[in-house]
This record gives structure tokens, sequence and C-alpha cells, in this order.
């Protein structure tokens, strides 16, 4: 009898993608990506007084090849939107994006023809993080919520982004 026909069906691929899900959240590397004031609270969390180091992800990367997750930290202008989706797009699969403050949620206070009215409309967010600017706990809150998401995901690339990029291939064909 061969071992697939002794174990329960789905056993095997059950475990190697909790194992692979522990690895990714274990392990994440933030591009390095500020924007305004939030980002203030963005390299505060990443200082030795909140210790990120602590969920495997204190260093920032330089280069966006390097990095799967995006922190988008404070709003979004309409001219470095195209920037900012060119970082994601250099970004290797499977990557992930933290909307960080009421700014990049929604455009907050800044509601005029400037500002990008969510970061949503440029890349697909995975977590959005309230506040003005949110403080350091609770980006950490949604980077611990986030490690959740990233541990209980299929194996393959994110799911959403995926169905993100379909959708936007669709629009465009
Ligand atoms: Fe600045 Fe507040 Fe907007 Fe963050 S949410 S970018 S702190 S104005």
């Amino acid at each position: 009898m061969g071992l697939e026909e002794k174990l329960p069906s789905g056993f095997l691929l059950t475990t190697v993608e909790q194992a692979a899900g522990w690895v990714r959240k274990s392990s994440m590397f933030p591009a390095t990506f500020g924007l305004a004031c939030c980002a203030i609270e963005m390299m505060t969390t990443g200082a030795g007084r909140y210790d990120l180091a602590r969920f495997g992800m204190e260093v920032f990367r330089g280069s966006p090849r390097q990095a799967d997750l995006m922190i988008v930290a404070g709003r979004v202008s309409q001219k470095m939107a195209p920037v900012l989706r060119q970082v994601y797009d250099q970004m290797p699969n499977p990557k992930w994006v933290i909307s960080m403050g009421v700014c990049a949620s929604s455009g907050g206070m800044f509601n005029n023809y400037a500002i990008v009215q969510g970061v949503d409309h440029i890349v697909p967010v995975d977590i959005y993080l309230p506040g003005c600017p949110p403080r350091p706990e609770m980006l950490m809150d949604a980077i611990l919520k986030l490690h959740e998401k990233v541990r209980t995901s299929k194996i393959g690339v994110n799911a959403e982004a995926a169905a993100r990029e379909a959708e936007e291939a669709a629009l465009k064909a």
C-alpha cells in the first residue's frame, strides 16, 4: 500500500502549507517606502524601542526585489502613484500590502485632486490600519494580523493580489 493510501486525503498538502505559512510569516522583509508623516511612526516601529526583530522582520530592504511587504505609510499623491505601483510590481510574489493611516486608506483630510483617495486604487491591500498617525503599537498589531493571514494562506501567489491582477488584465484587454 502506498503512503498516500495510508494517510487521510490532503494530509500531506495541509502539513506542507502550514509549514510554508509559518516560514513566510516568520521572515518578512518590508520595502523601504515612506510617503509622509505616517512614515515617522513606521521608522520608530523599526527602531530598538519596539524591537520588531521579535517577529522576524526588523530589516527594511532597500531594493523592492528583496521585499515581500509594502507598508504604504502616508498619503499617496497622484504623482507618486505610478512610482508606488512600479515598486509593487518589482516585488516578487507572494507579496503583501499594509495601508498605514487614514490618508493611505482613503485620502483622509486630503480630499482633493492631488491625492489618491485610497491606495487600493493602485495596489491590492491586505490590511487597512486606521489612525492619524497610527502609533507603533497599532502598526505592530496590523503586522501580527497580517502574519496570521500569511500563516494560514495557501501556497502560491497571494490570492487577493492574483485576483486583482487578473481583474486589471481583463480590464485592459
Ligand atoms: Fe500624516 Fe495623518 Fe495622513 Fe498619516 S494619516 S500621512 S500622519 S496626515
